[in-house]
């Protein structure tokens, strides 16, 4: 249920309608947007009467039931108002959202060593990224294949953010990594294997860090959203949604199928920033740049990108990553679009030749 406040409402107000509903049992979640106030309600709701609580104050403009099994992370529980990720990173805050210029998450699908991840963070950093992404523990399908340096990748995450002040996001696969995970990462990747780990959810939910939620090979966007509600339900409002591909009949051509219509839809459901991840999308470096454009065009917050310095000897999925310099280029023909939309911060002259 929300409580939405008049345009105006004195801040005693506010508070004394907060204390009030405290005193029914509930915890109001006080939303300041850009024109109301919204006190957020989750909880045993069912029971209330809307009426009843309109009472309280005549600063209460309407009390509002939210019909969505998801509730925090419903687009009516801000009452429409699009919520930002602020991420720090040593370079300054970078918001992620709907009100904001598109962030780029560039890197190597697993960190290798650390000439290559300091190569590559330096790179994506002259052509204009944000983050550096690079996986030191990775979900691998055969227990045969590279499972990534573990927490000694950690470290070579530390060398390449100290080299660039990139933010870094990486992946969290077990709690018991979360601590000296959330030492070096920016921004706590939860991958498509792991979006119904209930458990790992709770886990991240319950520390400060936003958390990139990938959407399940298989999900369903209520099932995602649903993901997304254990991590806010757990005490973090930070959560970022990327879209990766989902599993459809056709794998022939292109390694899953990129549900880029996920962002209107999305938009409406939800209030969380968007990214798009052509790379694990695709699996295709070639159907990259095709991709991320369109992703653009079609409103994406932000963009995640697989970028290797010698994708033929990438330890994992080269064959979708883009060499620096395909990525110095593509990143000149994602202004082009970004500037058209007006969501596009990144000035000429950090992007390299
Ligand atoms: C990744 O980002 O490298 C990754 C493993 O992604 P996903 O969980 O989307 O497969
Ligand atoms: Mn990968």
């Amino acid at each position: 249920m929300i409580v939405v406040m008049k345009v105006g409402s004195p801040e005693p107000e506010v508070a004394r309608v907060c204390e009030e509903l405290k005193g029914w049992g509930l915890s109001p979640e006080k939303i300041v947007g850009r024109h109301k106030v919204v006190l957020g309600l989750v909880g045993e709701t069912v029971a209330l009467d809307p009426l009843q609580i309109q009472e309280i104050s005549p600063w209460i403009e309407e009390v509002l039931r939210v019909e969505k099994p998801y509730k925090r992370a419903s687009r009516e529980y801000r009452h429409g108002e699009p919520s930002e990720v602020i991420v720090n990173t040593p370079a300054g805050p970078v918001p992620v959202g709907e009100h904001h210029a598109i962030a780029v998450v560039a890197g190597p699908c697993s960190v290798e060593n650390e000439e290559m991840i300091v190569e590559t963070a330096k790179r994506v950093k002259a052509a204009g990224a944000h983050f550096l992404r690079g996986g030191a523990f990775k979900p691998r399908t055969s227990p045969y294949a590279f499972q990534g340096h573990g927490e000694s990748a950690l470290s070579l995450l530390q060398a390449a953010k100290d080299a660039t002040g990139l933010g870094i996001i990486t992946e969290l696969m077990d709690a018991a990594d979360l601590d000296a995970l959330a030492e070096v990462a920016d921004v706590i990747q939860v991958g498509a294997r792991n979006m119904q780990n209930f458990s790992l959810l709770k886990k991240v939910g319950a520390q400060d860090k936003p958390v990139l939620l990938k959407r399940g090979m298989s999900a369903t966007i209520e099932e995602w959203l649903m993901a997304a509600e254990y991590i806010l339900a757990a005490g973090n409002p930070n959560v970022i949604l990327c879209e990766r591909g989902i599993r459809t009949f056709d794998s022939k051509y292109a390694r899953n199928t990129l549900d880029l219509a996920a962002i209107p839809v999305l938009r409406t459901l939800t209030h969380l920033p968007i990214m798009i991840d052509p790379s694990h999308g695709t699996g295709k470096w070639e159907y990259v740049p095709a991709m991320a454009k369109a992703a653009i065009a079609a409103g994406t917050d932000s963009l995640m990108i697989e970028v290797h310095p010698n994708p033929a000897k990438a330890l994992s999925d080269g064959p979708q990553s883009l060499t620096p310099d395909r990525f110095d280029l593509l990143m000149q023909e994602l202004a082009v679009i970004g500037k058209v939309v007006g969501r596009w911060d990144i000035q000429p002259a950090m992007a390299t030749v």
